[in-house]
């Protein structure tokens, strides 16, 4: 994949290595993806295809504290039904992007969904035998209650839902519904950032009086950085811009490694203001 190479994939948060990991890349509507903003603008910075398709990364982030294996986010998956593989591609690369960082799926402790929409679940689960099992056999699942109940209320997002990603572990008591914000380990937790969906959670990693903010879908990547390039897909679009300032007041000042969700080529970089006071990605990216 084309992925910048002015931003490694691996760096250091305090103790913690994070590793920038890829279920690989499948194409959107370039409208849906930046919403009012007018073409003339946004194909700029992102070209569109014939079809109006942009390519979008699907990219999830090994954390290795020392004694967990923390994986935030599962892409796509490979469970997709013909026709949802014809419109989006089944690139199911994340198995592999994960056995090259040199774990097994058995390594994973914990793993932590932003929010349940099937290319940010999918590799939760596999169908093994005809019945799905979860795909990291050992590992704690974690989401938001409310995000899993909004999953199954068929709103306008519904098509993006498939309960084979979640229930069966809801089930089993493997996934854990959390209310609100919450420690899941020591140096990870989540917060909830309302405006995508009503309760998506940026995963927050801190060691070493450093910290780095899988921010998921409220900023899917770097050419979605101003305040009002906001996806047509987000439900709640005025909450995702006070969602986008509440975030900037921190991550900004506090210098947050920032990861993108669905950035194909840059996986994460740190903020700041430019002249005209508009967020930008800093041309330097500082290994920290
Ligand atoms: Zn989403």
């Amino acid at each position: 994949m084309a992925r910048s190479p002015d931003h490694p994939i691996r760096v250091s948060i305090g103790d913690f290595e994070l590793t920038s990991l890829s279920d690989g890349i499948y194409h959107l509507d370039g409208g849906s993806y930046f919403g009012v903003v007018p073409k003339t603008l946004w194909s700029r910075k992102l070209p569109a295809n014939e079809k109006n398709l942009v390519p979008s990364g699907l990219n999830s982030v090994l954390v290795r504290t020392g004694d967990k294996n923390i994986l935030i986010e599962t892409g796509i998956g490979n469970k997709l039904s013909e026709k949802m593989a014809q419109i989006y591609g089944q690139p199911a690369g994340l198995l592999d992007s994960l056995d090259a960082a040199g774990l097994a799926p058995e390594d994973i402790d914990i793993v932590i969904d932003s929010h349940l929409h099937f290319d940010h679940c999918g590799w939760n689960t596999v169908r093994r035998n005809g019945a799905i099992a979860a795909t990291f056999p050992k590992a704690k699942y974690y989401t938001q209650e409310g995000e899993w109940k909004h999953a199954h209320e068929n709103q306008r997002d519904g098509v993006s839902y498939f309960t084979e990603n979640y229930d069966p572990l809801v089930e089993s008591g493997q996934m854990q519904l959390l209310r609100g914000n919450a420690e899941i380990a020591p140096g990870i937790s989540v917060e909830v950032y309302p405006g995508h969906t009503r309760d998506l959670q940026a995963i927050m990693v801190r060691s070493g009086g450093q910290t780095a903010c899988y921010i998921s879908d409220l900023i899917p990547t770097s050419n979605h950085l101003d305040l009002n390039w906001v996806m047509a897909y987000d439900l709640y679009p005025v909450e995702s811009i006070e969602s986008r300032k509440r975030f900037y007041s921190r991550a900004i000042p506090e210098r947050w490694l920032v990861m993108f969700t669905h950035d194909h080529q840059i996986p994460w970089g740190y903020l700041e203001k430019d002249e005209r006071g508009k967020v930008v990605l800093s041309s330097d990216f500082k290994e920290v």
